[in-house]
């Protein structure tokens, strides 16, 4: 028996929800909480008619708008619902309001990305981490950023650590979609995320530079991999924020970076946007109103929930370690691979939504099971790793272990 309060009605939320519902025996009573009320209407309509919500066994679904920029408004809908665990799977500025309205109601948290403050496209940990001693004073968990990436990666960081290594001294991410949606542009998740992420300086860990961080022009670097699965893609390095707490956290670390696959369809686009100022967070006056010009590009671009139908083809997410175990150097690849029709045949959902739902739902249980409930605020990492890579096993997102992995670096 558990109750829990989902914040946000969008691509990742709507799977994340219809994953619960799945696993009803976990997830008895979810609240829906959004900005527009439809959209957790449609996401509710979807889990009875897919996964018997609200018939006998199945999860019972309640809906209701909240405007999570509003501490108090967020505090009223907990404390009518109140609920033992609050998921927040809205947008990343809403980060800190949602874990003050926690702290009030005494009740432990969950996102999936780090809090960004709206006017500065500028994503770290330190704004949330500063809330360590008051959620382990409260007796309350945080668990920050529980989709993929972040999320699983550090889960899979953590499982390298426990099982394979002594010591990891080189950490490479790599995101590969091999998805095609037949739109020109778009994201595939909240393209003002998206974009603000994709167009910011890329960054990685270097434990040999004295402040221990290197920083790129965007899409500076630049390799070409063959992914099991999707085939050859060139990836960029970029800054992403699992990088901070890796950093922190896996003892020995020299260097952590973190790659990402685009087209040359989408750069091209990118650039252009970027060229015409579309993508500026900087306000200007339109017609007498002010307006954000990224947030307008992505009132026009396609909805990322709305690709599930269109988008084809696979995503291959890995992570390559290599360090030391019994003084004998190690090499460790795990990945995962995930259809993007699958995913929405399964749930409604292209496969980025997917990858990041199923980790939230799993973060969840873990978190309702017990395994990831210990006071304070934390990373992926910072829990046992065993129990959730057996429910990523479980509940469709399988990974695959390769122990004499192609380098990075082998093809420029
Ligand atoms: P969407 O843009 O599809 O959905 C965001 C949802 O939040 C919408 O339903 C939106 O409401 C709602 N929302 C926004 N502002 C408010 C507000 N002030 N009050 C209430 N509700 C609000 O985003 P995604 O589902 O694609 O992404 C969700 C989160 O997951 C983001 O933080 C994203 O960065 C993160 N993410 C993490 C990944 C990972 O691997 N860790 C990967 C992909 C995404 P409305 O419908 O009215 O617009």
């Amino acid at each position: 028996m558990s109750k829990i309060l989902i914040i946000g009605a969008g691509g990742v939320a709507s799977v994340a929800i219809h994953k619960c519902c799945q696993n009803s025996s976990v997830f008895t009573d979810i609240c829906i909480a959004s900005r527009t009320l439809a959209k957790c209407n449609t996401i509710k309509a979807s889990c009875e008619a897919r996964f018997g919500a609200g018939k006998k066994g199945g999860t019972k679904i309640s809906t209701c708008t909240v405007n999570a920029d509003d501490v108090h408004d967020l505090i009223r809908v907990i404390n009518e619902y109140k609920p033992d665990l609050v998921m927040h799977l809205a947008l990343p500025y809403q980060d800190l309001t949602i874990m003050d309205a926690c702290l009030t109601c005494r009740v432990s948290y969950l996102d999936t990305a780090n809090y960004e403050p709206l006017d500065t496209a500028k994503f770290e940990y330190k704004w949330q981490w500063a809330y360590r001693e008051k959620f382990k004073k409260a007796g309350l968990t945080a668990i920050l950023g529980c989709g993929f990436d972040p999320g699983v990666t550090q889960v899979w960081s953590a499982y390298a650590q426990k099982h394979y290594f002594d010591e990891i001294n080189y950490i490479d991410i790599m995101d590969c979609n091999g998805g095609d949606h037949g739109y020109p542009f778009a994201t595939n998740f909240s393209p003002e995320i998206n974009i603000r992420e994709v167009s910011a300086n890329g960054r990685y860990f270097d434990a040999s530079v004295p402040n221990g961080w290197i920083e790129t022009k965007p899409m500076e670097i630049k390799y070409t991999r063959d992914f099991k699965g999707v085939g050859i893609k060139d990836m960029y390095l970029m800054y992403h924020e699992e990088l901070e707490s890796l950093a922190k956290n896996i003892k020995g670390l020299k260097r952590a970076r973190f790659f990402m696959t685009f087209g040359q369809s989408y750069l091209t686009h990118l650039k252009c946007l970027e060229n015409v100022g579309m993508t500026s967070i900087k306000p200007v006056k339109f017609q007498g109103h002010e307006i954000v010009p990224l947030q307008f590009l992505s009132a026009v671009l396609p909805d990322p929930a709305s690709l599930g139908p269109r988008t084809k083809g696979k995503t291959h997410i890995g992570v390559l370690f290599q360090g030391t175990k019994n003084k004998k150097p190690v090499k460790y690849y795990v990945y995962n691979i995930c259809d993007h029709q699958e995913c929405y045949h399964e749930v409604g959902s292209q496969a980025i939504s997917y990858t990041t739902g199923v980790p939230a739902m799993i973060g969840a249980m873990m978190y309702l099971e017990g395994h990831w409930n210990k006071p304070g605020v934390y990373t992926a990492e910072e829990f046992d790793p065993d129990p959730f890579m057996e429910a990523l096993n479980k509940w469709g997102l399988p990974w695959v272990e390769d122990f004499n992995p192609e380098p990075v670096d082998a093809k420029k």
